[in-house]
């Protein structure tokens, strides 16, 4: 444990004094002797498992450091302190687990998840909607920033009953934002439950600020950030807070025959329903028919209720969580993505973008709102682009650069293999890319003209990318052609002619674990600082499957994706209530 900091001030109780300490608990804490955290009844602390600090920290998660402020009353003569206030709280270390953010969240507390599911996307940057969204992002003053660093949860704060109203929580707070400071963390995130709204104002006062309209407050430490010069009463509320009673609650008839029947049904039981039918009838979220099509990921239902003319009434609409038909839709398919719990989540590196039903209600809803629909928006929604970039809608502009940079340093190391300035260590590290290879191939595969032509591949297979094609055996085999007919590449033929393959030198470049390795070496880059962040960042299953040649048509149409949760649960309630409507 290491002492953070200690506030001492008089206290309004006559001859005592507070005291204000915190205390942390990290991995290097945790691993180190001689531990001496201070305990409420002055006792010694001697066993470090006996500590309470012990009990939040989890030597698992070796990037996240526990800390407990404390505060204390003691009477200024010395004597017996008595702990009046304690808060709770834990320094995230985002950077290390960005490819398992929402795994780890899941695994620390149930919290945790709800805070990153909120703000972040899976890999721990802002989801794009909270800022980009106009009614969305409220407030406006937290963007991007806040999905990069180190972070600070805010966990509870508690201070005894008979010393409330003293000011005791708000000297815990300020404690904490000082620990921020030297921990060098920028924001502090807490999501305060709907029976706190005292700490809410309090919070507020003290410069916290609602991150978009959610229910999280966010505290930025650098006072020139401009969620600090936001006047508190400009700070907008949260949407109402969305709750699973809603999906029984479906109070207007169309919406509850949406909830209850699979699309199929629905739309037959809805076919019946009289000529004077209000198909725009909203019931207390603000819930139209067409979002509830929308949230259950239906286009039978979409078809069928853009067939009745009123229902365009709805397409901008919003509920009063937020949504519009269309952000209904993508947050249902986010969540069959993204999310460890609930829903089962398909196995990312299994996955080959949303399913066909997904993409056919984002056209009919596009087309409903007289937006352009074409080829290349159809393929960035298929995976779920969120940058807008994605080469096919599928491979993002950081994995194309994390893929070029292996390509040339792989090429690079051949070359220097079999040059002037070889060494044994380089031997040893091209011996290791070759292993990759197909055994089949370990005859010729240590032999100089095999390496040399296979780096030529590579830096034609570099080509390809530079040209913002994803790079297919075809393409591949397309551009060897043409530098043969320009007198080059005979290096290549030779590696093709001793029994290697443009797919062999594709499947070494899309391999995940050999990605996953090069991505941490190339992260650190300047230049793939700037490169903006998409969704697809850590698909690379996918591409190494369109590359590869495997993607269309191995492609299966998800059942999970499209069965909508609503229909599953209105079916169960049928069933548990014998109840038809
Ligand atoms: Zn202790
Ligand atoms: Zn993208
Ligand atoms: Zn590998």
């Amino acid at each position: 444990m290491s002492k953070l900091c200690v506030l001492r001030g008089r206290s309004k109780f006559k001859d005592q004094k507070l005291v204000i300490e915190f205390l942390k608990c990290g991995p290097k804490e945790a691993n180190k002797w001689g531990h001496c955290c201070k305990h409420s009844d002055d006792s010694v602390c001697v066993d470090p498992i006996e500590c309470e600090l012990f009990t939040y920290y989890n030597p698992r998660f070796t990037w996240r450091t526990v800390i407990i402020g404390h505060a204390y009353i003691e009477p200024v003569k010395g004597g017996k302190r008595k702990t009046v206030g304690t808060l709770l709280a834990d320094i995230i270390d985002r950077e290390t687990i960005r490819d398992v953010w929402y795994d780890h969240m899941c695994a620390v507390s149930p919290i945790h998840l709800l805070i990153a599911g909120t703000l972040f996307d899976r890999q721990g940057y802002m989801d794009p909607e909270l800022y980009d969204d106009e009614i969305k992002k409220g407030s406006g003053v937290f963007g991007k920033e806040i999905g990069e660093g180190r972070l600070l949860h805010l966990e509870s704060i508690v201070v005894d009953k008979d010393y409330r109203r003293q000011g005791i929580g708000a000297k815990l707070m300020s404690g904490l934002h000082k620990v921020a400071k030297k921990e060098q963390v920028s924001f502090i995130f807490a999501f305060p439950d709907t029976e706190t709204q005292d700490f809410v104002a309090c919070a507020r006062s003290v410069g916290y600020r609602h991150v978009a309209r959610t229910r999280v407050i966010a505290y930025a430490v650098d006072q020139q950030h401009p969620s600090r010069k936001l006047d508190k009463s400009l700070d907008p509320e949260p949407f109402a807070y969305y709750h699973q009673a809603h999906l029984f609650d479906y109070s207007t008839p169309v919406c509850l025959v949406i909830s209850r029947y699979i699309p199929k049904f629905a739309v037959q039981i809805l076919q019946k329903f009289p000529l004077d039918t209000d198909w725009t009838e909203r019931d207390d979220g603000g819930m139209t028919p067409l979002h509830l099509a929308a949230k259950g990921i239906s286009p039978e239902l979409l078809m069928f209720l853009l067939s009745k003319e009123t229902t365009y009434a709805c397409i901008h609409q919003r509920t009063t969580f937020g949504d519009t038909p269309l952000t209904a839709l993508k947050s249902s398919a986010r969540r069959v993505r993204d999310m460890p719990m609930g829903i089962p989540a398909p196995n990312l590196d299994n996955w080959r973008g949303y399913a066909e039903d997904y993409v056919e209600c984002y056209k009919l809803l596009i087309s409903a709102m007289n937006e352009p629909w074409d080829e290349e928006l159809e393929k960035r929604v298929r995976f779920g682009c969120s940058c807008g970039h994605c080469l096919e809608g599928v491979m993002s502009p950081r994995v194309k650069f994390y893929i070029l940079a292996y390509i040339y340093e792989s090429a690079r190391i051949i070359k220097t293999r079999w040059g002037a300035e070889t060494n044994e260590n380089i031997a040893k590290v091209v011996s290791g890319i070759f292993a990759h290879l197909p055994p089949t191939l370990s005859d010729v595969s240590s032999e100089e003209p095999f390496q040399r032509g296979f780096a030529t591949l590579l830096e034609y297979i570099g080509i390809c990318l530079e040209e913002n094609e994803i790079p297919t055996a075809d393409k591949v085999g397309k551009k060897l052609d043409w530098y043969r007919d320009m007198g080059e590449g005979e290096d290549t033929q030779r590696y093709l002619n001793l029994g290697g393959t443009i797919n062999d030198a594709l499947s070494y470049l899309f391999a995940g674990c050999c990605y996953k390795t090069w991505s941490a070496v190339f992260k650190e880059l300047d230049e793939a600082k700037e490169i903006p962040h998409c969704d697809n960042d850590d698909l690379i299953t996918p591409v190494r499957l369109f590359a590869c040649g495997t993607m269309e048509t191995e492609r299966p149409k998800s059942t999970l994706e499209s069965i909508p949760l609503d229909a599953v649960l209105g079916q169960m309630v049928d069933m548990l209530t014998g109840y038809h409507f």
